[in-house]
């Protein structure tokens, strides 16, 4: 048989999605209205709506091509946040920015650091260049980054570090952080990927920007796919010096973020009412789930992130029996066998009356 193209890209495992509602409805036979889906981390609240007032104005000029330059977005984000427009790349989600920078910085055969346990685009994009993987074993579910900054060798070119983390929802405090950052060598490239720092109390913020500032080899990543409800446009971007900026803009597809998802992100990041309304709702959430949780006798890792990793049972098949068992009573939630927690099943915050029928049904399945 022939194969094409080379054995490190045939070795890659698909990215798992969480199921589409429509797709439930089809194989187990259900009412799509009925079912809940908390599987992919997405904002309940539904887009804003000052993002779909922005996309309609932009809909008529849909026959021309995207600022490629993405000039607008790169003005709010530069108002909101005081970075350099030529400090910004702006990417089809984040994901993209996570691609580029393993694209633009390392080679074949070099090596990239991560910890077990965190988001899975982080393989994706390491394999997808043929680079090796240092995966650090995690500490209490999360970041161990004193062994990360031990586990960079001569030909690292590259660490993902998620704070706070899928799926595990650990949370890494800036003190730490700014020990790694002091610790990782100049020539060594660390993308903060920061998709659920919106969601963070303000006593946990810490001053990311101000790093940036600070370290040349920083990238931080942000994503509009979460607190700013736009996970269906896709649009992203990163924040790091221009030198950084500028390489991975060279390999970036000039027209990556759309013009509705343009209009958009610049409607959703001046929508404050929106951000406060999602943490606010997530917050309360976050409680329900909880204590429900510790009501039922199940283990959960404590999230600073909109979903939450409870452990389905003891055994090996546990998270898919419990998966699938949820799914016929129309819940979808997230497994994680493939971060290699069969054990264990994430669940993203939802409305109160989603995360209510996710207790009941959850309830209802362990007896
Ligand atoms: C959801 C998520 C992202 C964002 O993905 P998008 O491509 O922006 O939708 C990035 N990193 C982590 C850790 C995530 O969980």
């Amino acid at each position: 048989m022939t194969s094409f193209g080379p054995d490190y890209v045939r070795a890659i495992a698909p990215y798992q999605g969480g199921k589409p509602i429509a797709e439930v409805a089809r194989e187990f036979g259900l009412d799509e209205a009925t079912i809940v889906k908390l599987a992919s981390n997405e904002n309940p609240l539904g887009m804003p709506d000052s993002a779909k007032a922005a996309m309609q104005k932009a809909f008529d000029e849909l026959a021309r091509y995207p600022d490629s330059n993405g000039f607008d977005l790169k003005a709010a984000i530069t108002k909101k946040f005081d970075v350099p427009a030529d400090w910004i790349t702006l990417g089809n989600g984040s994901n993209d920015i996570l691609e580029l920078a393993a694209r633009a910085l390392v080679k074949a055969g070099e090596s990239v650091v991560y910890s077990q346990y965190s988001f899975a685009v982080y393989p994706l994009a390491t394999q997808a260049v043929g680079a090796r993987a240092i995966v650090v074993p995690a500490q209490d579910f999360g970041h161990d980054l004193a062994a990360m900054a031990a586990a960079i060798e001569p030909d690292t070119k590259l660490v993902f570090v998620a704070n706070p983390n899928n799926p595990t929802g650990t949370f890494i405090d800036g003190d730490r952080i700014a020990a790694f950052l002091k610790q990782v060598p100049p020539h060594v490239v660390v993308v903060l990927d920061e998709a659920y720092t919106e969601y963070l109390p303000a006593d946990q913020r810490y001053d990311a920007l101000g790093w940036v500032r600070q370290y040349p080899n920083l990238i931080v990543s942000r994503t509009f796919s979460k607190a700013y409800g736009l996970a269906g446009l896709r649009v992203g971007f990163g924040m790091a010096q221009p030198a950084l900026t500028d390489l991975l803009n060279r390999i970036r597809q000039p027209f990556n973020v759309n013009s509705l998802a343009q209009a958009a992100a610049v409607a959703a990041l001046d929508d404050t009412a929106y951000l406060h309304k999602s943490a606010e709702l997530n917050a309360e959430g976050y409680r329900q789930l909880t204590s429900a949780f510790e009501q039922m006798g199940i283990r959960y890792v404590p999230s600073f992130g909109n979903f939450v990793l409870f452990r389905a049972g003891e055994d090996d098949g546990a998270g898919a029996r419990v998966n699938l068992a949820l799914l016929r009573k129309g819940v979808i939630v997230r497994p994680v066998g493939n971060y290699g927690l069969p054990q264990w099943l994430r669940v993203s915050i939802g409305l109160p009356e989603e995360n209510a029928a996710f207790i009941a049904a959850l309830r209802d399945v362990l007896g």
